[in-house]
């Protein structure tokens, strides 16, 4: 019988926070590669300059980063510190989760819906892209968020306008990929080029069946304000003129609003 018995609430805690940095160094691998086509399983981890191998000592989140001082130990090819910033993000996210508190599974769910969130925002900062893998996987999880709350297994979100079913997950995620869409067809008629890219429409059936209907458009003016003001900021360090031309990484705008939308609706008011 004891192994029915639930674990402490602590322990599954700490588990959670200590794996968390691994989880972030296991993003770091899928941005690094699903941008470029590159599998995630085969070759296991290597150094991107000289191909050596890496070994347990040298996958030791955060730690392993410190104690080589960001070099490869064979080469002594510098590191990208975003690997680093990866591992501490999801360690942030997890303490996240669980400062928001709840279940085990509502907490667990939690730290997964924010980290594919990490992941993609990452992926289009640094590469412009955003992975149909983790678009897929965030429709999924959103969806299961969503149909879990409607079936009682997790609490359901102190705001009305979050999803509270998986119909309102779906509507959600459906009116954000229409509407996205639509704003693609309606600009490549307009400047006759792609000014939304396909992978920022697959996010918004991601994004939508977290946030629901009627918080998609808080999320729209918030993330075209984000990415434009990163766009002004940007051209006046950098001195140069800003152009319509220039590719902005909306996606990590939407990723990161849709974030804080969704964490500031869940927090008891
Ligand atoms: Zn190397």
């Amino acid at each position: 019988m004891s192994d029915l018995i639930p674990p402490e609430p602590g322990a599954w805690a700490l588990l959670l926070l200590l794996l968390s940095p691994a989880v972030g160094s296991f993003l770091a691998l899928l941005v690094d590669r699903l941008p470029r086509g590159e599998s995630v399983i085969w070759p296991g981890s290597q150094c991107r300059s000289c191909a050596a191998p890496l070994r347990s000592r040298d996958l030791l989140p955060i730690l392993s980063f410190a104690l080589n001082r960001g070099r490869c130990r064979h080469c002594g090819a510098a590191i990208p510190p975003w690997h680093l910033y990866m591992e501490l993000a999801a360690l942030g996210l997890a303490l996240l989760a669980l400062a928001l508190g709840g279940p085990p599974l509502t907490i667990g769910l939690t730290a997964l819906l924010l980290w594919l969130l990490l992941a993609l925002a990452a992926c289009d900062l640094l590469w412009f892209r955003l992975p149909d893998g983790l678009n897929a996987t965030l429709v999924l999880a959103a969806l299961t968020w969503a149909g879990l709350i409607q079936s009682g297994l997790i609490p359901p979100p102190p705001h009305p306008l979050l999803p509270h079913t998986l119909g309102e997950a779906l509507l959600g995620g459906g009116l954000g990929v229409a509407l996205f869409w639509g704003i693609r067809i309606a600009y490549h008629q307009l400047r006759q080029r792609a000014g939304l890219g396909l992978g920022d429409v697959k996010l918004m059936g991601g994004l939508g069946a977290l946030i629901g209907v009627w918080l998609l458009p808080h999320l729209m003016l918030l993330a075209a304000l984000m990415a434009l003001s990163g766009a002004v900021i940007g051209a006046l360090r950098q001195g140069r003129a800003l152009k319509a031309s220039r590719a902005l990484p909306f996606g990590t705008a939407l990723c990161t609003v849709a974030a804080l939308i969704w964490l500031l609706a869940r927090l008891p008011h």
